[in-house]
């Protein structure tokens, strides 16, 4: 396994593979791996002849006060990580080798990015667009891999590569889980043990209400009501976000559509925010 921290040798390698005709997934992530994480990477080795994973912890998708500084990495044991799933290359960029001094280019799927997440993050998903452009610019994947947990994330990244007409197919995996039930996310690190008990009641929350959905329940605002219910259960956690929302458009919706329906929510547990969803229909 290759660990690549230049643009330019990655371009290079890239160049190679191309001439070989060898198919090519990227992982994009921002590093210390969980089995999130490693299911996309599983993935991409099954779809493709090579596949490179990026870690970036990118400065510019975290606003003022954010958990930037304090996000965890530990390069050497995601480097074990991957090593074992058999990644050909890791792609570990410094921060100035894609923003170096006088940087100035952003990118922005305008309309989707105001809601959910976009309203309690400003800037968030610009910063997002503008890193995963950058890097199917630089590795050129046929196809790239990313997480439903993520799942406002995933729909601003097919509208923009289908706007911008780039040469890659998006996949989406579904979301992983530990056995409590709660998403994995590197962020998970920083719960306490009370923390986290208290943060089960967002997957409790989605579950209830899919199950009621499952029972015939159309009614968006019962169902939100029902999330919001379950969550004031946990007393010390605090609510960001339950919405329902069109998957395709990110639109609140009164009504359940069995085959457009994004349900998703954010929550404060002590000093992390913690996010999750369930989705109908394809994303
Ligand atoms: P991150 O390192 O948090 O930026 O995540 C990198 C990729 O992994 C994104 O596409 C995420 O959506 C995906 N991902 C993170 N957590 C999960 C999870 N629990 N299940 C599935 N995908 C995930």
């Amino acid at each position: 396994m290759k660990i690549i921290a230049s643009v330019e040798e990655m371009t290079r390698v890239r160049g190679q593979y191309r001439d070989k005709g060898s198919s090519v997934g990227l992982v994009p992530t921002m590093g210390y791996l969980h089995d999130g994480h490693l299911k996309l990477v599983e993935r991409s080795i099954s779809e493709n002849d090579v596949t490179v994973v990026s870690i970036f912890v990118n400065p510019t998708q975290f606003g003022e006060g954010e958990d930037f500084d304090r996000y965890p990495r530990d390069l050497s044991r995601d480097r074990r990580l991957l090593e074992e799933k058999g990644v050909d290359i890791v792609f570990y960029p410094e921060a100035d080798e894609l923003y170096p001094p006088g940087y100035a280019s952003y990118v922005e799927v305008e309309s989707l990015g105001g809601v959910l997440c976009g309203a309690s993050r400003p800037g968030h998903f610009r910063g997002v667009t503008t890193i995963v452009l950058k890097l199917l610019n630089i590795v050129r994947p046929g196809r790239a891999y990313f997480g439903r947990k993520d799942a406002q994330q995933s729909v601003i990244i097919k509208k923009m590569v289908s706007d911008l007409h780039v040469d890659t197919q998006i996949r989406n995996i579904p979301i992983q889980r530990d056995g409590d039930g709660l998403a994995l996310s590197s962020r998970n690190t920083y719960l306490s043990v009370e923390e986290r008990d208290d943060a089960l009641g967002l997957p409790r929350g989605l579950e209830l209400a899919r199950r009621r959905i499952e029972a015939g329940e159309r009614d968006a605002g019962v169902l939100k009501r029902l999330i919001l219910e379950q969550l004031s259960s946990s007393p010390r956690i605090r609510v960001d976000y339950v919405e329902i929302v069109s998957l395709d458009r990110l639109q609140l919706v009164e009504r359940i559509d069995l085959s457009n329906t994004l349900v998703a929510a954010a929550i404060w547990s002590g000093k992390t925010r913690l996010i999750d969803n369930f989705i109908l229909g394809e994303l």
